[in-house]
């Protein structure tokens, strides 16, 4: 394969010890992910927030980071030269994402499902599989202040994020503590963006299912064995079911906050809310800091 396929090997580079990545993380969307990524990343202000949440990247609605900066994410997928290719089907069989079709005079390939492992190629017996490349999204860098900020947008139709999120883990700063808010769920593209973190933040909402999802989460973050704490977005819509969840699991509950109309409001027009009360903004600083403190006890 070409080396141009290298971005699949990438591994987030490992910082200095006074520095730290953490991540925010919810088994699943509109918990509040976002709502704690952007407002402490304003707090703090001389960080890096990486939005990985690719296919809905939506940070920089609340940092308004004036964005200097692209690159094109790229993958390689085979292509077929039909004057050596005899229709075996060998390709096709062994491909698990089913990117390739074998029919009587032809080879069908399709580039949004291939995940370029190489296999066909190497199972190709008349060398008959070369590569292209194809572009699937974008990184853009960007900067309010500061702050460092960098997204990554899936282009429409694609459905391959995990290459999107390793070019923007490339980004990593090793001398800035670093913010990374994940996609939601608890799938690959999680397990990518959380991977290598000193630290994730779990939002969840306290109801039964915000207690589902984060006990999902928290099975992820365990097995990953990156510590961890519970942020409750929300409080006061449900019940005790999720404090009392992390009470009988020894989980930290960092931080709630509050279900409020002004909060949900200035959310609703894409302003950071330690912007109106900015008390909150002591209270995420005084939370980073004491992340710190703990990393380094
Ligand atoms: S394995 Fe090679 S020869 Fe066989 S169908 Fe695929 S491309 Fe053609
Ligand atoms: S590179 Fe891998 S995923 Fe892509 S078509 Fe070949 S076998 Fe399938």
């Amino acid at each position: 394969m070409p080396a141009e396929s290298t971005p699949l090997e990438v591994k987030t580079k490992r910082k200095p010890s006074d520095k730290m990545i953490i991540s925010i993380a919810s088994g699943k969307g509109g918990t509040g992910k976002t709502l704690v990524a952007t407002n402490l990343a304003l707090s703090l202000g001389d960080v890096q927030l990486i939005d990985c949440d690719v296919e809905e990247p939506n940070s920089n609605i609340f940092i308004k980071a004036k964005m200097e900066g692209n690159e094109e994410v790229r993958m390689i997928v085979p292509e077929i030269d039909k004057e050596k290719c005899n229709f075996c089907g060998k390709c096709a069989d062994f491909c698990a994402y089913n990117a390739l079709a074998v029919v009587p005079t032809n080879v069908l390939v399709f580039p949004e499902l291939c995940h370029s492992c190489g296999g066909c190629e190497l199972v190709c017996p008349k060398g008959a599989i070369s590569w292209k490349e194809r572009i699937i999204g974008k990184v853009e860098q960007g900067r309010k202040e500061n702050l460092d900020f960098c997204h990554g947008l899936l282009k429409v139709g694609e459905i391959m994020t995990i290459p999107v999120i390793k070019v923007l883990k490339k980004k990593v700063d090793k001398n800035k503590d670093v913010i990374l808010d994940s996609p939601p769920g608890t799938s690959c593209p999680v397990i990518e963006t959380i991977s290598g973190s000193d630290y994730c933040l779990l939002v969840t909402e306290p109801t039964l299912f915000g207690l589902h999802d984060l006990k999902l989460a928290v099975e992820v973050v365990r097995h990953l064995k990156i510590s961890f704490g519970v942020i409750i977005n929300r409080d006061g819509i449900g019940d005790e079911r999720v404090e009392s969840y992390c009470k009988k699991e020894g989980i930290e509950v960092l931080m709630k906050i509050p279900h409020s109309e002004k909060i949900a409001e200035l959310y609703s027009r894409g302003i950071p809310f330690i912007e109106e009360m900015p008390e909150w903004k002591e209270k995420f600083v005084s939370l980073f800091n004491n992340l710190k403190n703990e990393a380094r006890t």
